[in-house]
């Protein structure tokens, strides 16, 4: 048995890799693939129409707020952000919580002012900054937060109180669809798809119409998001496959009864790794407990000679991809919805087992 920890692209339910594979070369007796089908034609759009629907259903979203699948990956979001939100003259804050929220800042800062209103870089990232202290611009173009922090694993719990008037607007890559939460209080939210909804490939954007339309006409057709709005996300060929994999990888979350009952799963999850880490000094886990994620723990041995030993060991016993980010080193466990409790209780067993023998 392999149990995949991959940070991202990440495991997929296999039911939805199953049934991908067995429609692959036949599609609905169409007698080709759905890979093989114009963006246009009525089998595509119904999967992209159900895609979208699966989506507003499982986010209670309001009408007001259009559904977008674009390619690019959540790093053209953080250009297409400020190039359609920070019109000039304009500040825009932003959250520095982890590598990707700095990599958002650089590339809104070649497009306009922006003020990082909060952080974590001088403390290694380990916890999100309390919002009660951030002193938030009540005329700002937008607040960008990062909601799970792949790479330093924390995660919000509670989301900042912000004036009506400012949008909030959040890369969730990592946690989207993980959680029951207001999807209706966020602005703008991305996804790149390849941790929680699919394949690489395609990019998940709600995005609350009315905001679109502050598009300078400056910026090309292509990055506006009234283009994608107007084209339904077929103004160009999108990526058809990635589509369908978030259509069947959303149906398999509503099989699971939706975003409550699958947060359910992930706390269990979340708690058999964090109680196990924190029954003594064996494991050390990296973020504050108060910041901790459910989606990427990470945690350290007593030095690197172990740590290269866990891997090897935990590789060997079909723990795949527990390796930590290269920037931080250690070990990091990616258990997005996909990860079954079983695979997490698996692993907790490997880890008894591993801190008896050398603890
Ligand atoms: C993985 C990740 C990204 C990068 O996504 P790409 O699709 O590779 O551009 C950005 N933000 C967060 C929080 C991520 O986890």
């Amino acid at each position: 048995m392999t149990y995949n920890f991959n940070p991202g692209p990440a495991m997929l339910p296999p039911e939805v890799m199953q049934q991908a594979q067995s429609e692959f070369c036949d599609y609905n007796d169409l007698g080709c693939g759905i890979v093989e089908l114009s963006h246009r034609s009525g089998e595509f759009d119904a999967v992209r129409e159900r895609a979208e629907q699966n989506i507003r259903e499982l986010a209670s979203l309001a009408d007001n707020t259009a559904v977008l699948f674009l390619q690019g990956g959540a790093s053209l979001q953080f250009a297409m952000v400020p190039m359609n939100l920070l019109t000039s003259g304009a500040t825009a804050d932003y959250v520095d919580t982890g590598p990707w929220s700095s990599k958002a800042i650089k590339e809104a800062g070649l497009i306009g002012h922006v003020r990082v209103i909060a952080g974590g870089k001088e403390t290694g990232y380990t916890a999100i900054p309390d919002s009660a202290a951030w002193e938030l611009d009540d005329a700002a173009a937008y607040l960008h937060i990062t909601s799970n922090n792949t790479i330093a694993g924390t995660q919000y719990s509670v989301w900042p109180s912000i004036p009506d008037a400012v949008p909030l607007i959040c890369d969730m890559s990592s946690d989207i669809f993980s959680r029951d939460i207001d999807f209706n209080r966020f602005g703008l939210i991305y996804a790149g798809a390849q941790k929680n909804l699919g394949p690489s490939g395609v990019t998940v954007v709600l995005i609350r119409k009315e905001l679109a339309d502050r598009v300078p006409d400056s910026v090309p057709g292509i990055l506006r998001y009234t283009t994608h709005i107007e084209g339904k996300s077929v103004y160009n060929t999108p990526s058809t496959f990635g589509i369908y994999m978030v259509a069947m990888v959303t149906d398999w979350m509503k099989r699971q009864g939706g975003l409550g009952a699958i947060e359910r799963i992930n706390d269990q999850k979340k708690k058999t790794l964090y109680d196990l880490i924190d029954a003594d000094d064996f494991y050390r886990g990296t973020a504050d407990p108060g910041s901790r994620s459910k989606m990427n723990v990470c945690f350290r041995l007593a030095d690197e000679e172990l740590e290269k030993i866990f891997l090897a060991e935990s590789a060997a016993a079909g723990f795949m991809g527990l390796k930590g980010h290269r920037s931080v080193g250690g070990m990091r466990a990616s258990i997005y919805n996909a990860m079954p409790l079983d695979g997490v209780v698996s692993l907790a067993d490997f880890m008894r087992e591993f801190r008896r023998r050398n603890g």
